[in-house]
């Protein structure tokens, strides 16, 4: 079937991680889309099938938190991912200093992304690659994670291309220490900083290499122990660190409330087997009691 011809493309709307982005229109149905070419490279003919299988299983996931992907298909050597159009994403909301983020707002915007994790999570799919600008924003205020799955598809997007490092910044301390069975304590551990960057409107641990990050981390939080992270030691790229105590959360987070610093500990445990689920997370206190979260329609957007 020739699906290239259904779409009319428009502008770049960006670079990213696998390939350039376009506005689409959908020709029969009108729909505006967004199209990701992502160049499939030298790879052997064989990959594009493996690939293409993957992909079937990413149309399947179905929610209201997570980005569509419509349509795929191969085109001139290239992979085209067809996804609904968004108009912003979570990377613009924190960055416009003329938005206010009340800490209702803050709470639905973690909710969203925390209720698209879960979905995900349930099918055994995890996203490997959480930062703002994967949370995509709809006209309706819904927030919906992108990019589900791709890491894992075509490798970690960091060691291809190096405007990449800011995904350093949400990396779990077990991937940090090389670990190569991670599980989804590492979209918990990108969405706590995504929390933290929601309440400090600025990136909360800014590396500037691997080694940094480890360093920003144990800054926050203290180096972990042996008690606190039995399993540490084992991993391939563990170094004994110079001990450096913990800081009081409540000083890094002065305006949040105890709820939220409670989840934020939570969130941010060492030990990737005591670390708190994201279904875990969506039944703490910090969501019912008050304020409630905002109703997505009701957030303050950039105009
Ligand atoms: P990265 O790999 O750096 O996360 P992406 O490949 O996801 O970047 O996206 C590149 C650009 O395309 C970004 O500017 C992003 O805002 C835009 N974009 C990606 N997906 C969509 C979408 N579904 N709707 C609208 N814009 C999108």
């Amino acid at each position: 079937k020739k699906v290239a011809g259904k779409y009319l493309k428009r502008e770049i709307l960006g670079e990213g991680t696998y390939g350039v982005v376009y506005k689409a229109i959908n020709k029969e149905t009108g729909q505006t889309v967004a199209i990701k070419k992502i160049r499939l490279g030298k790879q052997k003919e064989g990959v594009n099938f493996t690939a293409l299988r993957e992909i079937k299983l990413l149309r399947e996931l179905k929610d209201p938190n997570i980005i569509e992907l419509i349509d795929a298909y191969p085109h001139k050597g290239n992979l085209h991912l067809v996804f609904e159009f968004m108009e912003t994403d979570l990377e613009a909301v924190i960055r416009d200093r003329n938005l206010f983020l009340s800490p209702a707002d803050i709470k639905s915007y973690l909710q969203m992304t925390l209720k698209g994790l879960s979905y995900c999570h349930k099918k055994w799919v995890l996203h490997r690659d959480m930062k703002p600008n994967n949370l995509l924003i709809g006209p309706n205020g819904q927030l919906k994670l992108a990019d589900f799955g791709l890491a894992r598809l075509f490798g970690s997007p960091d060691r291809r291309f190096t405007h990449q490092v800011f995904a350093r910044w949400y990396r779990a301390p077990e991937l940090l220490f090389g670990t190569k069975q991670y599980g989804s304590g590492v979209d918990v551990w990108a969405a706590a900083c995504i929390f933290a960057e929601l309440l400090l409107r600025r990136p909360f641990l800014q590396g500037s290499s691997d080694i940094d990050q480890l360093g920003k981390v144990f800054a926050a939080f203290g180096t972990p122990t042996a008690s606190q992270w039995p399993d540490m030691v084992y991993l391939p790229d563990y170094v004994e660190y110079q001990y450096v105590p913990a800081p009081p959360l409540r000083s890094l987070f002065p305006m949040a409330s105890d709820d939220a610093i409670d989840l934020i500990a939570k969130m941010f445990t060492y030990d990737p087997k005591a670390r708190i689920s994201v279904l875990q997370a969506l039944e703490h206190r910090y969501f019912s009691s008050a304020p409630l979260p905002t109703i997505p329609n009701k957030l303050p957007r950039p105009v």
